[in-house]
């Protein structure tokens, strides 16, 4: 079971293109066969929402729609986009923000000037002026409504360490994917450039079409020409040297769409760029399969708005969960002491409770926890793992056993047996990323 992704590819309905909804041509997937043998029926849905509630734009591949109703699914794609432009919205805000005595709704998600703040009386508003407008993830609520565009904003020790991260890597211009704070910053502190490309158009009336561009980076659509024209300009500026795009994506975010765009990035800015990129340490390994040229480094990131993903009272014992993964060379990737160390042997910045194993020839935490080297197992594993020698190899002390009934204590303390050969590893279930 599951759904696994094929591509953006054309639709003979949609004269070979690719069909598009309100977020831009939708991506082809496939209903994975139960068995996994035969491949199952394909069906383009659309690339930023994963609840039909939010789209309900859906093609099955072999089915073939007539005219009529293709001219009627285009009308409806195109109709739900907005009347004022980009460009009218935002001027409109300057007008407002000028005016003095300006709030924003957070009912109606709108700037209110304060000739018309009667009308929104009974609504929850903030006052906002030009300065407060700099920073509009204060200002805005953050989306919660569901998990593909919520929106957990990173801590400021977070974005202080990151915008120390793009200097030492020499990034003088960075491509913002789902990262308005960390734009906001940047404009801000005026080190670097930046642009920001997201799906959340509210940021609209905060930012003009030169720093911000309303985008779907699964499917890499700019919903505008002015924002195409924008990022172009970015990131062939200078032949694409200083560039870095920096992403932090949605909750269970499909990293081979994701990867397609990286690729289409880079290929138009003429260059690789720098890339780094956030999620969840247990999600390494499929980063590492869809985007070989990152590694995970061992940055805690942390955010505002998350209550677990914190170091702050109430977050998880051993730090937040997510990390930076990064293209730059990890020496590269300077983190501040004294929570992180440079660890010579490693050549890179580790958090300062990650041990370095001998044996292993590296720091072994992935998760935050102190590891220790198992012998018999020849890796490092959890403190909280014992080595069993029914099993063959390190697990909870009261894991279901392969050699007995389970919940007897079969951990040994002495290494008896010998290492366990490559690839024999049990797996282990990916977890599910919980932002
Ligand atoms: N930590 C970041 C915010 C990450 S939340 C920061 O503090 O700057 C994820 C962001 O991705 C949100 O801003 C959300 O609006 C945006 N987003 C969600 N789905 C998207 C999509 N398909 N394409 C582009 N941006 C998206
Ligand atoms: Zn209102
Ligand atoms: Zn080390
Ligand atoms: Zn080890
Ligand atoms: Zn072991």
């Amino acid at each position: 079971m599951g759904v696994n992704f094929v591509g953006l590819v054309p639709s003979a309905s949609f004269d070979n293109k690719v069909p598009e909804c309100p977020h831009g041509p939708m991506l082809l997937f496939e209903k994975a066969d139960d068995c996994g043998s035969k491949a199952g029926r394909q069906f383009y849905a659309c690339a930023a929402c994963r609840d039909r509630k939010q789209c309900a734009f859906f093609l099955w591949r072999d089915e073939r729609l007539p005219a009529e109703k293709v001219r009627q699914w285009r009308q409806r794609a195109a109709g739900e986009s907005r009347a004022a432009s980009h460009r009218q919205r935002y001027d409109r805000a300057r007008t407002i923000l000028s005016g003095g005595g300006a709030q924003y709704c957070l009912t109606c998600t709108a700037l209110v000037p304060a000739s018309a703040a009667a009308e929104h009386r009974s609504h929850p508003t903030r006052p906002a002026d030009t300065e407060s407008a700099r920073r509009p993830t204060q200002l805005l609520r953050p989306r919660a409504c569901n998990k593909s565009s919520a929106q957990y904003l990173f801590s400021p020790d977070t974005v202080t360490v990151l915008d120390g991260v793009l200097g030492a890597a020499g990034v003088r211009r960075v491509l913002c994917c789902g990262t308005p704070r960390l734009h906001e910053h940047l404009l801000s502190a005026g080190q670097r450039d930046s642009l920001l490309l997201d799906l959340d158009e509210r940021f609209e009336e905060f930012w003009p079409p030169e720093t911000f561009s309303v985008y779907n980076m699964f499917n890499h659509h700019l919903i505008s020409e002015e924002g195409h024209r924008a990022y172009r300009e970015f990131v062939q500026r200078d032949g694409g040297r200083g560039l870095a795009v920096f992403v932090d994506p949605p909750f269970g975010a499909r990293l081979e769409a994701l990867a397609l765009t990286l690729r289409t990035i880079a290929d138009e800015c003429g260059s690789q760029p720098a890339v780094f990129l956030v999620l969840p340490y247990f999600n390494e390994p499929d980063v590492l399969r869809n985007l070989p040229g990152l590694h995970m480094t061992d940055f805690r990131v942390e955010y505002d708005n998350h209550n677990k993903y914190t170091s702050a009272a109430g977050g998880r014992k051993f730090g937040s969960p997510v990390r930076l993964f990064a293209s730059v060379a990890p020496q590269l990737v300077t983190l501040p002491e004294p929570t992180y160390r440079l660890c010579a042997p490693c050549g890179r910045w580790v958090h300062a409770d990650n041990r370095h194993c001998d044996r292993c020839r590296s720091c072994t935490s992935k998760d935050g926890r102190p590891y220790r080297h198992c012998a018999p197992c020849g890796r490092c594993v959890k403190v909280t793992w014992q080595h069993c020698a029914a099993c063959d190899r390190c697990a909870l002390p009261d894991h279901p056993c392969a050699g007995q009934d389970r919940g007897v204590n079969r951990a040994v303390s002495a290494p008896t047996q010998p290492k366990r050969p490559a690839g024999h590893q049990p797996k282990k279930k990916p977890k599910r990323r919980r932002k």
